[in-house]
């Protein structure tokens, strides 16, 4: 369109282009200050207890939009002295054990104590199967339907470190919003386990009786994580069986070293079936609170949480980067091809790509 033209037509319109570009400022100061209102609005209303407002927020978090990013960031900053006020619990273990009716039973037990309870699930085959397994919301029927609970699926992620970063700023949301236990549900995938005893308290693992041989098959370094093993489905015909496991469990773990905390983990049997040992469980968990909480090791704990987690982020964010870049991608093969052609070594092609990202 020619200048003429355009001018005519603004004419027309009654409109100049200073009057347009003035619109244009004003529309962008409005979209500023829509996203700043958006955001004070969401925090407030998460603190007052507004699951609507804590979903959207943990959407923000999840989300991989750079804009978003900035937002959840801020959102963050203004819940975190609202945080840290929760019971923080992880729960693992294999498929079929029984977590989800676990959850299921022990939340609402929570609840009728008069407590608010939020489940959060990390699942790293989430991101391969596309669907969440774990904190699935027709898995806990009843605990859905409750208003004191709050249940969030597995966040997806291209990475564990992804996923594990959500959760643990859904951690934060959760706490602003008045959650006053939190537990995070996960699988024994890969490194799932040991990602989720790095931003719990108390860490519980499930366990089945088995046919007397319970230490065999167990994931090195699972034991060494548990706080209080319990073993579920203690009742009917198998109930013989899950005693003579805890008898199993107890010895074992009194081969390992006392931990820093002090605490003595415990065995205990349950059935989340029949709600049956979880008032128990939830008592173990209280002591663990009040003896870890004079001793300091709580704090401690957390506050070497926060460090790991904050080299972790550093770290996870520097690699992304590095490999996100063009040059690196494009280089990065060649490199691989000289190395396969012995060409070059693993090592000089490292100082090679590091180097050239400088
Ligand atoms: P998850 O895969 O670990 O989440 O296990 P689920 O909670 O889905 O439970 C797997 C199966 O075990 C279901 O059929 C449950 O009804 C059953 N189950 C769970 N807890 C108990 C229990 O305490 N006793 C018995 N007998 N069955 C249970």
């Amino acid at each position: 369109m020619s200048k003429q033209k355009k001018s005519s037509l603004q004419e027309k319109k009654g409109v100049s282009i200073s009057e347009i570009t003035n619109r244009s400022s004003i529309k962008s100061i409005q979209n500023k200050r829509k996203v700043k209102i958006d955001t004070v609005a969401l925090v407030s209303s998460i603190l007052k207890k507004d699951i609507t407002a804590l979903s959207r927020a943990i959407t923000l978090v999840e989300s991989k939009n750079p804009k978003h990013k900035e937002q959840a960031n801020n959102v963050l900053k203004a819940c975190l002295p609202h945080a840290n006020k929760s019971i923080r619990i992880g729960i693992t273990g294999v498929p079929g054990v029984g977590k989800s009716t676990f959850i299921e039973t022990f939340g609402k037990h929570l609840t009728k104590l008069g407590k608010r309870v939020a489940v959060l699930a990390i699942d790293p085959s989430s991101t391969i199967t596309k669907g969440s397994i774990l904190g699935d919301k027709t898995r806990m029927e009843d605990l859905v339907k409750d208003k004191n609970a709050f249940i969030r699926p597995s966040a997806s992620g291209d990475s564990l470190g992804g996923v594990a970063r959500k959760t643990r700023e859904s951690i934060i949301l959760c706490e602003a919003a008045g959650f006053d236990v939190i537990i995070i549900e996960t699988v024994g995938v890969g490194q799932s386990e040991t990602t989720v005893h790095s931003m719990v308290d108390f860490f519980l693992l499930l366990k089945l009786a088995g046919a007397g041989d319970e230490l065999q098959g167990i994931k090195r370094g699972i034991i060494e994580m548990a706080d209080t093993i319990a073993i579920n489905k203690a009742d009917g015909g198998n109930l013989k069986n899950a005693k003579l496991a805890k008898v199993e469990f107890a010895r074992a773990l009194h081969l390992y070293p006392e931990k820093s905390s002090n605490w003595q983990p415990k065995v205990t049997l349950c059935s989340a079936l029949h709600s049956e040992g979880i008032n128990t469980i939830w008592d173990i968990i209280l002591e663990y609170i009040e003896i870890t909480s004079k001793n300091n090791f709580f704090d401690k704990k957390r506050h070497n949480q926060n460090k790991f987690w904050l080299i972790q982020t550093i770290e996870d964010q520097l690699k992304s980067d590095f490999f996100n870049k063009p040059k690196i991608k494009k280089e990065l093969a060649n490199q691989i091809q000289l190395i396969e052609n012995n060409q070059t070594t693993p090592f000089a092609a490292a100082d090679y790509l590091l180097n050239l990202n400088n």
